[in-house]
């Protein structure tokens, strides 16, 4: 068994634990990064950077850089529900510098936040070293136990923080309580080809109880078919040509293209989540991102809001971190800034889900809620953008490079 010691241990290389694990170390703090896979290679994790992320982006002097990475641009959302053809993002207005949603495999994102903190010593990301247990001594946790190819490791730390998502050890064994709002879908995930003269807007169909959302990701689509929680097998029972003849008429496309879907190991199925810990933190513990709050596909917020908790958790920590002064007290404070941001997204993810998701997926004729027409009126409409894009408290970056890269440590 291996035993080393740093200031603060992250579970979770997604998009919480890398942003926070590169912040803090670029704050001077010494940080282990545990990622239990080998690469960021995951297709259909969510693609989408939004406009607070890239101006987290631009603040951090990286903007640039990072837009050189391939990547499609979203400028405008539309849903489809039944007759109605709603915009629910529009971006034009936006008090920042990208007003689009940039779409870029998120391996490359997490490559590209792994890049730039490798050039701080203070950064130690452990590829292949999956969380299994947490090390606590009286009543206090004081790291975590992994295994690793090489064999076990433990991890001792000042702090140690769960970015480990929907199915998180971390919450689980520290046994902090949850309160699942439940989520009455999963997700089918598929690619089909884009043609030149296919539409290159990004857009939602609902229609005889089935629904599908097509992003356009330049050469492919990237296809999310929506259906009742728990029905995949039946869906795969029912065989192949049924769910190509279900998309080819959903999507409008033609039905030769279907056949680009071979075999069910084309179509990865997501199981959605809604839920949220009570309390984010216990003595030398805290949970940010899926770990802390698990979010639905709905709107694409859920990297938005792990982003926005891990910068709201660098500005909070760092300085404690480097001092020694780390308190439940400072871990509440992270909870309190968080919180509201991701109770009034989940209230609004949980109200889309009621009113049209629920009704839509039980064959109902789904109706556009008045809420949502009314957002269609030229002042409203630039809200559900500004939602969409900045959340409901963006966060900027308040810690400073504390030495420069490849001296720090
Ligand atoms: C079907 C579906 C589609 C979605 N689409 C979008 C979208 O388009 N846009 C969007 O913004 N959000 C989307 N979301 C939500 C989004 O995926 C999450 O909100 C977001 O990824 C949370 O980021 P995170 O870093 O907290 O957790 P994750 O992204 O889940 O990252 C957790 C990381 O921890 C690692 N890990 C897990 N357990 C361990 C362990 N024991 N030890 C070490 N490492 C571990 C995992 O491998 C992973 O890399 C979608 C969700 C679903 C279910």
């Amino acid at each position: 068994m291996i035993s080393i010691r740093t200031t603060c241990c992250i579970v979770g290389g997604g998009p919480a634990g890398m942003i926070l694990g590169f912040l803090l170390a670029r704050a001077g703090v010494s940080v282990v990064v545990m990622e239990k896979h080998a690469d960021f290679l995951r297709d259909f994790r969510g693609d989408t950077v939004h406009p607070s992320t890239l101006e987290m982006m631009y603040e951090l002097g990286l903007l640039d850089k990072f837009l050189a990475l391939p990547h499609s641009e979203v400028r405008e959302i539309s849903l489809q529900i039944g007759k109605d053809r709603l915009v629910v993002g529009h971006f034009e207005h936006l008090p920042v510098r990208c007003k689009f949603v940039a779409l870029m495999p998120q391996w490359d994102f997490l490559d590209f936040v792994a890049g730039q903190a490798k050039r701080y010593r203070t950064f130690d990301l452990r590829m292949r070293t999956e969380a299994v247990d947490l090390i606590e001594e009286n009543g206090c946790i004081v790291g975590v136990r992994a295994k690793t190819p090489d064999g076990d490791l433990q991890v001792h730390a000042d702090l140690t923080i769960g970015c480990d998502g929907r199915h998180s050890v971390v919450r689980a064994k520290a046994r902090l309580e949850s309160d699942d709002f439940g989520a009455p879908m999963d997700v089918m995930w598929f690619r089909l080809s884009r043609e030149p003269d296919d539409s290159s807007e990004t857009v939602g169909r609902i229609e005889d109880g089935r629904m599908i959302v097509m992003l356009n990701r330049n050469d492919y689509w990237q296809c999310a078919y929506v259906i009742p929680k728990g029905s995949a097998d039946n869906i795969k029972r029912a065989g192949l040509d049924k769910f190509r003849a279900t998309v080819a008429q959903m999507s409008s496309f033609p039905r030769e293209r279907m056949n680009e879907i071979k075999s069910w190991d084309d179509v990865k199925l997501l199981t959605v989540a809604v839920d949220r810990l009570r309390r984010w933190y216990r003595p030398g513990l805290l949970c940010i991102g899926d770990a802390a709050h698990a979010m639905s596909p709905i709107g694409g917020v859920g990297i938005n809001l792990a982003v926005q908790d891990a910068v709201a958790a660098a500005n909070i920590l760092a300085e404690n971190l480097r001092r020694k002064t780390i308190t439940t007290r400072i871990l509440e404070e992270v909870q309190q800034r968080r919180e509201f941001p991701t109770r009034f997204t989940q209230r609004m993810q949980i109200v889309l889900q009621n009113n049209i998701i629920s009704p839509a997926l039980k064959g109902k004729r789904p109706k556009a809620p008045f809420f949502m027409k009314m957002m269609q009126w030229p002042l409203l409409r630039r809200i559900p953008g500004r939602l969409l894009a900045l959340g409901i408290r963006p966060e900027h970056i308040r810690t400073v490079e504390a030495l420069a890269p490849e001296t720090a440590g």
